[in-house]
């Protein structure tokens, strides 16, 4: 095993962050270590308790399978059912390296394109890892039932996604996500038949517990009546997903939020390149002040719509009737041999720039357009109906506008999360016993995620790498039996009663939502597509004051031991604005542009994300020390043996 050295850059501590990666050849690192790895008698496993918290892909596929394993499971989730998670709203699709179409896909290029699309900020033997067991989900998920896309002769059907030149991503037409979901949600509610998993719906995670070192429980809220329940076990899985709405307007779900993952860094698990955010390219523009959420038009888009903006600013025309020489498409301008399947950073970049220049489209001026017209002409409306139906049906429900006969009008818009809480090759987080999974985890996507490699990552994680790992742990921990009478469930409970009586008794004049809001807008305007020493520092400054007045002026109607929408908001509200520090410290610290972190005093003279791979080329693991405490950086040196560092071009 190597051990990653650190290096302590801020504040002096020792420590040191292992990142448990084999040393044997990249294409032998995961046979090996499990190999390795020590397993538990099927007669043993009911003995060991397994807590989950999160039943979307990451959470559902790590349940079920370590169910099905003979592990005694206890999975929660503050939706109603797991059909909710956010998971379901993934539209476009899943990767996988099986060269179906036989245009020189492999298990190498998924991996080369992946570290390169993520601008080499990611660890080379997960990334390896991820594109073996790609292979493997497709078949899991095929024998589950998942109606993926097929061509006409009965073989999977494939397209492509940003960033690479062949055709690996299957789909469900634009419902791959739900799809997935209720291939994982069946496998879960089987377990939770054969009573191997206990299903704890409407329960959220406020605290987890740690005893002698090693997480051992949690602290819950009970939605419906605001009791906070205690939970034990012998292993704990955060699997609650991605922290987007920390800008308020994003594509996420509303209830998406940081709480599990933030409670677990206060705790003492290191939070990896907070600042690593994806700014999707294709989202239907933001319409009025008041709107709370924001809509994705899935990347699969790119694979036959084309983007443009008019060649002059102020044009005022409509686009039917802009003739063609007088149109930019820009991104097959610039970047000719990837043309609109450019990176999302890429792409995203480059609608803001035209934009930026007053050339925007719509109402606001802050669109692009996205034009079928050549793809209806090649292929018949019928076949782009087919492949695409479902997107066409949700933009013309919330535009009124009809994409068959007019370009839809995009805008890039927060997205996904690659930052997360930093775990090693095994997926267990800095303390022991506390593995984290699918977004949550700062994950194998470096500075920016490629499409359809999220679901492809959480199912890894899920039905692959933790029921590998978790048993491992398992089986070399010696863990004495604790239970929630341990004096240190009543010590977590008590601070989180306290912390819940306090936001309810503030009885102030600003509703979560306001806060919530303006937090969203300084991290869009400073910590958003573009980033700036001033800007963030302007924001550093910012977000504390906002902080205080949240602690003494907000309003919450309703009791804490009741179901109350305005208190979960505020609890939630409360973790972002601690978060969104962080992210800006993040932020100011890598001085460098990298992938979806564009650092405007660090481009090459066109306008691209330069790295500075001499001083950055690391992972930051940062350590909670307090509020109104500077934390503490940890680096995990990143070092590039296969796919050597290079400057990305998509030209
Ligand atoms: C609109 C949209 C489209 C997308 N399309 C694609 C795509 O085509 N392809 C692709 O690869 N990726 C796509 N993504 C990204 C992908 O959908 C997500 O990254 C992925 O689904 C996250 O899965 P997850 O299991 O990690 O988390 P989630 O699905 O978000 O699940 C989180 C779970 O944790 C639970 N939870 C969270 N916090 C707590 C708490 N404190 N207490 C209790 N329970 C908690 C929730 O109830 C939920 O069950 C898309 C994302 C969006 C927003």
């Amino acid at each position: 095993m190597l051990e990653t050295e650190i290096v302590e850059t801020n504040l002096e501590r020792e420590s040191t962050l292992i990142a448990r990666i084999p040393s044997d050849p990249i294409e032998q690192q995961w046979d090996k270590c499990r190999f390795n790895m020590k397993l538990v008698n099927p007669a043993n496993r009911r003995k060991h308790s397994i807590i989950i918290v999160g039943a979307g892909l990451a959470g559902a596929a790590a349940a079920a399978t370590l169910g099905q394993q003979g592990y005694h499971v206890d999975c929660f989730s503050y939706h109603d059912t797991p059909r909710r998670a956010h998971s379901i709203a993934a539209q476009g699709g899943i990767n996988a390296a099986k060269n179906y179409r036989n245009d020189g896909d492999s298990i190498f290029r998924l991996f080369k394109d992946t570290v390169k699309g993520g601008d080499y900020r990611a660890r080379e033997a997960n990334v390896y890892r991820l594109a073996q067991i790609s292979l493997n989900i497709i078949d899991q998920c095929v024998a589950q039932g998942v109606p993926f896309a097929r061509e006409y002769g009965g073989l999977l059907d494939n397209r492509s996604f940003g960033g690479v030149q062949v055709s690996r991503t299957f789909y469900a037409r634009g419902q791959t996500g739900q799809q997935l979901l209720l291939g994982a949600y069946q496998a879960l509610e089987e377990q939770i038949a054969a009573g191997t998993v206990t299903m704890h719906t409407r329960s959220e995670l406020l605290d987890v517990v740690i005893v002698e070192g090693r997480a051992r429980g949690l602290v819950t809220r009970h939605l419906p009546t605001g009791r906070l329940e205690c939970h034990a076990a012998d292993v704990i899985v955060l699997a609650t997903g991605g922290y987007s709405n920390v800008f308020y307007l994003s594509t996420n779900a509303k209830a998406s939020n940081c709480t599990a993952i933030w409670r677990a860094h206060r705790r003492g698990a290191l939070f990896g390149n907070p600042c690593f955010t994806q700014i999707h390219p294709t989202c239907i523009p933001l319409s009025s002040e008041y709107q709370s959420k924001l809509t994705l038009m899935s990347e699969s888009l790119r694979n036959d719509g084309r983007i443009w903006v008019a060649k002059e600013k102020g044009e005022t025309r409509a686009p039917n009737d802009i003739p063609e020489n007088e149109r930019d498409y820009y991104l097959e301008n610039r970047y000719p041999s990837f043309g609109n399947l450019v990176p999302r950073d890429v792409a995203s970049r480059n609608a803001k720039e035209v934009c930026d220049e007053g050339r925007g489209v719509g109402p606001h001026g802050q669109g692009v357009y996205l034009d079928f017209a050549d793809a209806i002409h090649r292929l018949g409306l019928e076949t782009v109906r087919e492949k695409y139906g479902n997107l066409f049906e949700i933009y013309q429900r919330i535009t009124g506008e009809d994409a068959y006969q007019v370009p839809m009008r995009i805008y890039p818009a927060p997205h996904y999360t690659m930052g997360g809480l930093w775990v090693d090759y095994h997926l267990m987080s800095t303390i022991p016993g506390l593995f984290v999974s699918g977004e949550a985890n700062f994950s194998d996507h470096g500075a920016n995620r490629l499409g359809a490699s999220a679901l492809m990552q959480g199912l890894a994680d899920g039905y692959f790498i933790l029921p590998c790992t978790v048993p491992d742990y398992i089986a070399s921990t010696k863990l004495d039996p604790v239970d929630t009478s341990h004096p240190a469930f009543m010590s977590v409970e008590a601070e989180v009663r306290t912390r819940i009586k306090t936001l309810v008794s503030i009885k102030g004049k600003r509703s979560p939502d306001s806060f919530h809001k303006e937090l969203g807008k300084i991290m869009w305007d400073d910590c958003g597509m573009a980033r700036s020493d001033a800007g963030l520092r302007k924001a550093l400054a910012r977000i504390p004051e906002l902080r205080e007045e949240f602690w003494g002026n907000l309003r919450i109607v309703g009791g804490d031991d009741e179901l109350n929408q305005s208190l979960e908001k505020a609890n939630r509200v409360s973790d972002f604005l601690e978060l969104a520090e962080l992210m800006c410290v993040d932020a100011l610290d890598r001085s460098e542009s990298c992938g979806g972190h564009f650092r405007v005093e660090s481009q090459t003279p066109e306008g691209e994300a330069k790295r500075d791979d001499a001083n950055f080329s690391y992972t930051a693991a940062w350590e909670w020390k307090g509020l109104g405490q500077a934390p503490i950086l940890h680096k995990e040196p990143l070092t590039f043996e296969y796919v050597p560092l290079s400057q990305r071009s998509y030209k």
